[in-house]
C-alpha cells in the first residue's frame, strides 16, 4: 500500500517536472525567438486598421493566411462569413454654441452601426449623468434636443472591465433610449478610463420599433467641458456624420491546424479575432489576441512537442460589429459533426499576463491547481470562473460540455487605448506581448495534455 502511494507520488512529481520542462521552453521561445511582435508590426503598419467589409479587412485575410502557412501548420484555410458593412465616411465634426459667444470644437467619433445625421443638425443639449435618468425623464423634457449622456465608467473597480461592462449600455442602447424621448441625436461621453482628447468608438444597437438617430461619442475631456458649460447656461451644440450602411459582404475567418496524433476528431481552438474598429490599428484590439493564438501553436511546433488533439488557431472576422465570425464557426463545427472540447480565447489586450477565466460545468480543481502551480514562476495567479470571450461563446450552444478560456492580462490601460486612435503597435511592449503568447501556449498544452 504505502509502496504504491509512493509510486504514484513519484510519477506526479515526474509528470510536473515534465510540464515545468515543456512550459520553461515555452517562454523561453517566446522570449528568445518570438515572431509575434514583428508580424503585429507588420499587421498594424502594413494594413492598420480593418473594419469589416473594408478592403483592410479583406487584405488582413489574405495576410493571415500567409503569416499562418509560414508557421509550418499542417492545413491552413479560409472560412466563408457574410459580414455587416458600415462605413464612418469622411465628415465628423461637431462644436459646442454657448450664448455668450464661445464655439469649442468637440472631438467625436460616430458610433459603430450609427446613421448619418444626414447634413448638419443644430440643437439645444440635455444632459444626463446616468443612462437610467434619460429612462426617466420627461419626454417634452427631451423632444428635438440632442441628448448627451455623461456616464463615467466607475472607477473604483480594480478591474477596469467590470466598469466596462456596467457602462456598456450607454454606448449600446444610448441612441434608443434617446430615440424614445424625441430626442434628435445622441451624444455619449467616451467609455475610457482617463481623461483625454481621444473619442472611443464602439458598437451600438437600435431597437427595431424605435426611430433611428445618430450616436456619437466625444472625448472625455470634451465631456467635461460640455458639462461645466451646460451647468451654467444653455448650450447648442452643431453636429454632422456621415457614415452609412452598405449591403452585407463576403468575408473569412482564417484557420490554421495542427492534427492531433491520439484523438484528431477532438479539437481544441484557439483564437482572437482579425477585425477592428476603423480607429488606430487594431494592436491590442485584437491583433495582440490574433498574435497569442498564432504564436501559441507555432511555438509547441518549434520545441517539437507532438499534440495529442487536434489544435485550431482562428482568426474571427467581425467581432467588434456583429460576431458573424464566432457564430458562423460555430454553426459550421455543429453542422460537420466536430467534436470541440476546448477553446482559449484572447481579446483583452496584449499587456501582462495575470492568468485565464474560465466558464464549464465539469470540475476542474485539479487542473486549475496543477496549471497555477507550474505557471507561478511566471507570475500567472489568476485562473479562476468568469468572463468568456465573444468569438468563442457560440461554440457553447452546440457543445454544452465544451470549456472555454479567456485570456487575462493587466487590465489597466486596456480603456485608455480601447477603440480609439491610441490602439497602436507603439503602445505594443515586446516582453508583454511574448510574455501573453508564452501564457496562452502553456495553457493550450496544459489543456491539450490533460483533457
Ligand atoms: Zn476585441
Amino acid at each position: 500500500m504505502f509502496k504504491l502511494i509512493g509510486i504514484c507520488l513519484i510519477s506526479i512529481a515526474c509528470m510536473a517536472q515534465n510540464d515545468s520542462m515543456i512550459v520553461q521552453k515555452i517562454y523561453r521561445t517566446a522570449l528568445n525567438n518570438g515572431k509575434s511582435y514583428e508580424n503585429l508590426r507588420s499587421l498594424c503598419k502594413d494594413i492598420g486598421n480593418r473594419l469589416s467589409g473594408s478592403s483592410a479587412a479583406k487584405m488582413a485575410v489574405e495576410w493571415a493566411k500567409i503569416k499562418m502557412e509560414n508557421c509550418g501548420l499542417d492545413s491552413v484555410y479560409l472560412e466563408k462569413v457574410m459580414v455587416p458593412h458600415w462605413e464612418r465616411g469622411t465628415t465628423e465634426r461637431a462644436w459646442l454654441r454657448t450664448n455668450t459667444g464661445n464655439l469649442i470644437p468637440l472631438h467625436i467619433l460616430a458610433l459603430g452601426g450609427s446613421v448619418s445625421t444626414n447634413g448638419t443638425l443644430d440643437a439645444k443639449v440635455i444632459q444626463f449623468n446616468r443612462l437610467n435618468d434619460l429612462k426617466k425623464a420627461n419626454p417634452s423634457d427631451v423632444e428635438g434636443k440632442i441628448v448627451f449622456i455623461n456616464e463615467p465608467m466607475n472607477e473604483s473597480y480594480i478591474s477596469t472591465l467590470n466598469a466596462y461592462g456596467e457602462a456598456y449600455p450607454v454606448r449600446g442602447s444610448g441612441a434608443s433610449e434617446a430615440g424614445k424621448k424625441g430626442a434628435i441625436a445622441v451624444i455619449i461621453r467616451s467609455l475610457g478610463t482617463s481623461i483625454s482628447d481621444f473619442p472611443h468608438t464602439g458598437t451600438m444597437h437600435y431597437e427595431d420599433s424605435i426611430r433611428k438617430i445618430p450616436a456619437a461619442a466625444v472625448s472625455t475631456k470634451d465631456a467635461e467641458i460640455i458639462s461645466q458649460f451646460i451647468n451654467k447656461q444653455a448650450i447648442n451644440i452643431v453636429m454632422e456624420l456621415n457614415c452609412k450602411w452598405f449591403d452585407p459582404v463576403v468575408s473569412y475567418n482564417v484557420i490554421g491546424e495542427l492534427k492531433g496524433s491520439k484523438y484528431p476528431e477532438k479539437i481544441i481552438t484557439v483564437g482572437g479575432h482579425l477585425d477592428s474598429w476603423d480607429t488606430g490599428e487594431g494592436a491590442h484590439d485584437d491583433g495582440a489576441g490574433c498574435m497569442h493564438a498564432l504564436e501559441a501553436l507555432r511555438i509547441l511546433k518549434v520545441i517539437g512537442y507532438t499534440p495529442l488533439h487536434t489544435l485550431r488557431v482562428v482568426f474571427f472576422m467581425n467581432e467588434e460589429n456583429g460576431n458573424m465570425g464566432g457564430k458562423t464557426y460555430a454553426e459550421i463545427a455543429k453542422k460537420n459533426n466536430e467534436t470541440h472540447i476546448a477553446a482559449i480565447e484572447s481579446d483583452l489586450g496584449g499587456f501582462t499576463p495575470r492568468g485565464f477565466s474560465y466558464s464549464c460545468n465539469k470540475k476542474n480543481e485539479k487542473f486549475s491547481q496543477l496549471f497555477l502551480q507550474t505557471l507561478k514562476p511566471y507570475q500567472l495567479h489568476i485562473f479562476e470562473k468568469g468572463e468568456i470571450g465573444v468569438d468563442t461563446r457560440p461554440l457553447s450552444d452546440f457543445f454544452p460540455d465544451i470549456e472555454l478560456y479567456s485570456f487575462i492580462p493587466d487590465s489597466q490601460r486596456y480603456f485608455d487605448i480601447h477603440h480609439n486612435p491610441n490602439d497602436v503597435f507603439e503602445n505594443i511592449n515586446k516582453r508583454e506581448l511574448e510574455l501573453g503568447c508564452a501564457a496562452v501556449g502553456s495553457l493550450l498544452y496544459f489543456i491539450d495534455k490533460n483533457k
